[in-house]
């Protein structure tokens, strides 16, 4: 049943039920009020022929008297002696009156010898009409009680027009009831209507004010305590919403791995990075995290955090990332009604490859100085000690002693530049270099090394690469460095190959030796700082051990790669590309 329609059956089923009972009412009440005038007004009527009969010594014609006087009154008029016998009454003919019974038994005849009058209604016994008595007792005469009556179908039939009357009348009230009861409801409901309609649009997220007030009534106050509540809940809404937008971007932003469990021990919220770190499934939020997760530390922090216990940061290893390191947080979560538990994943990988590599570092750099520092420690000690080595030792021990030396001096001088292109402090300034003088130059320098082991450089260069646009004094030391590399790796009598060509915008230098090549598990490695493929072997031709890691800083500082690779048919080759 539509809102409507209660309202409107509201309004009419209480109109038309007050009016009903106010009708029923008013007619009960008006019955009553007739009665009680035509028992005042019988009883002044029977009073008033008492006086008339009273004081009489003789009543010749009973009869007739009765008739006459029931016909001035137009009541039925009825004579009784002191036994009870009626001498007289209108309605009845003179020859029944043998016939009619006493009338002493009669409760308002009783009532008026008692106490001088007397009234009744009740059926009578004569008509079977519904009938009202008024009785009242007459001084010193034969007639005793004198009886006027009145049968009550006149009451009714003037009851029955009233009540038509007003049967008329509540028809036309309830069509006007209905009416207006209808108009009320329409308007109620119209108003409710336009109210449910601006929720429903609030509920769609459009919260511009209605165009239309809501009414100073109960509804309007209704209506906008509501309004209210909706504005102030939708501003609560957007900031909230604002809130986790900038959450996210934070989360999604963080290196670090986040996870939020509440104390269900289930999934709240994870970011980017610790979805990758725990390789947790997409569906991971609202589930346990004994279900998704692999990691038994992770989990036993979590669980202690979730049980009230200290946690404090510790390291740990991550299932999915064997190689890694990781630095775990677990904080309680509190002041929250859900209560729960926040990880952090901290990745150090990198940090402690860094440690790693600065450990080595020092370490290496500490053992390639104490080699040559302890042989030169040990030439002067001989050359100081007594009786003083033959000349012939002497000058050997010299010559020991200046070439570790020098070997300290490369070392400290290659230490130096390598700290000087970590700290950026080598500016690139390019210029079209022609690669062919380069080449020139580096041989040049390197002249007394090849015409020792009796080795050649040849060179191919396309025409496209004749000159390249490079820093020239980088480019000469990274090639200087890779010839090097191949003239004391490359065996005597032997030829270096320099090849250059361009292609998609680059161009590529490749120097090639037939030397004993490098093992394929070394080529990634052999430009780190110190790296060498058979320190045994390596140490002697003089080399540091950063030359190729100098080459590689200088390539990359041209936004180009290096790599080496073992040459069909043996050997080493390095290509290097310039952008
Ligand atoms: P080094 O000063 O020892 O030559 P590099 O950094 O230049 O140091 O080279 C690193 C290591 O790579 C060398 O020790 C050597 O083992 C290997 N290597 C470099 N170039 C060659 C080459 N042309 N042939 C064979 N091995 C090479």
């Amino acid at each position: 049943m539509t809102f409507r329609t209660r309202i409107f059956l509201a309004a009419f089923i209480t109109t038309a039920l007050s009016l009903t009972v106010s009708t029923v009412l008013v007619s009960s009440e008006l019955r009553r009020g007739f009665r009680a005038d035509i028992e005042h007004t019988l009883m002044q009527h029977a009073r008033l022929a008492a006086e008339l009969l009273s004081d009489r010594t003789t009543v010749t014609d009973p009869e007739s008297e009765a008739q006459q006087l029931g016909q001035h009154i137009d009541a039925r008029v009825t004579f009784i002696d002191a036994t009870g016998q009626v001498l007289g009454d209108s309605d009845v003919t003179r020859d029944r009156l043998p016939g009619v019974e006493n009338h002493n038994a009669r409760p308002e005849v009783i009532d008026a010898r008692a106490g001088g009058s007397g009234t009744a209604t009740r059926p009578s016994n004569t008509t079977g009409v519904e009938t009202t008595y008024a009785a009242v007792a007459v001084r010193n005469s034969p007639v005793s009680i004198v009886r006027v009556a009145l049968p009550l179908t006149v009451v009714d039939e003037r009851v029955r027009g009233i009540q038509q009357l007003a049967a008329v009348g509540l028809g036309m009230a309830l069509v006007i009831a209905a009416g207006l009861a209808w108009g009320i409801s329409i308007l109620l409901s119209g108003r409710l209507r336009r109210i449910a309609d601006t929720a429903g649009r609030y509920a769609r997220g459009d919260v511009s004010r209605p165009s239309f007030e809501y009414g100073q009534d109960e509804i309007g106050t209704v209506a906008r305590v509501l309004d209210t509540s909706v504005r102030e809940l939708g501003k609560r809404l957007e900031e909230m919403t604002s809130e986790r937008a900038q959450l996210a971007g934070i989360l999604t932003g963080m290196f670090e791995g986040v996870v939020l469990v509440d104390q269900d021990r289930r999934l709240v919220l994870t970011n980017d990075a610790a979805r990758q770190m725990l390789q947790l499934p997409a569906d991971a939020i609202g589930r346990a995290y004994k279900d998704v997760m692999v990691d038994p530390d992770v989990m036993s922090m979590l669980s202690s955090a979730l049980t009230g216990q200290p946690t404090a940061p510790r390291e740990i290893r991550l299932e999915h990332s064997p190689n890694g390191a990781f630095i775990a947080n677990v904080v309680r979560v509190e002041h929250t009604p859900s209560g729960g538990a926040v990880l952090v994943l901290h990745d150090i990988t990198e940090l402690r490859k860094l440690d790693r590599i600065r450990r080595d570092f020092v370490a290496n750099v500490s053992h390639e100085l104490r080699t040559p520092l302890t042989a030169v420690r040990g030439y002067v000690e001989a050359l100081m000690e007594a009786p003083p080595p033959d000349d012939a030792d002497r000058r050997r021990f010299l010559e020991i002693i200046a070439r570790h030396t020098l070997r300290m001096e490369r070392l400290v001088r290659d230490l130096l530049r390598l700290a000087r292109l970590d700290a950026g402090q080598e500016l690139l300034e390019r210029t079209p270099v022609p690669i062919e003088h380069v080449l020139s130059d580096v041989e040049t320098e390197m002249s007394d090394a090849l015409d020792h082991k009796r080795q050649r450089i040849v060179h191919a260069i396309t025409d496209d690469a004749e000159v390249v646009n490079a820093d020239p004094a980088k480019l000469h030391d990274v090639l200087r460095n890779l010839i090097e590399n191949a003239i004391n790796y490359g065996p005597e009598d032997s030829e270096i190959e320099v090849c250059a060509s361009r292609a998609n915008g680059a161009t590529t230098i490749t120097v090639a030796d037939r030397g004993p090549g490098i093992p394929t598990s070394d080529l990634p490695r052999v430009f780190e700082r110190f790296y060498r493929v058979d320190r045994s072997r390596t140490r002697d031709p003089g080399g540091t051990g950063l030359g190729l890691a100098i080459v590689r800083h200088l390539v990359e500082l041209h936004d180009g790669t290096v790599s080496a690779a073992r040459r069909d048919g043996g050997g080493t080759i390095v290509t290097i590309t310039l952008r």
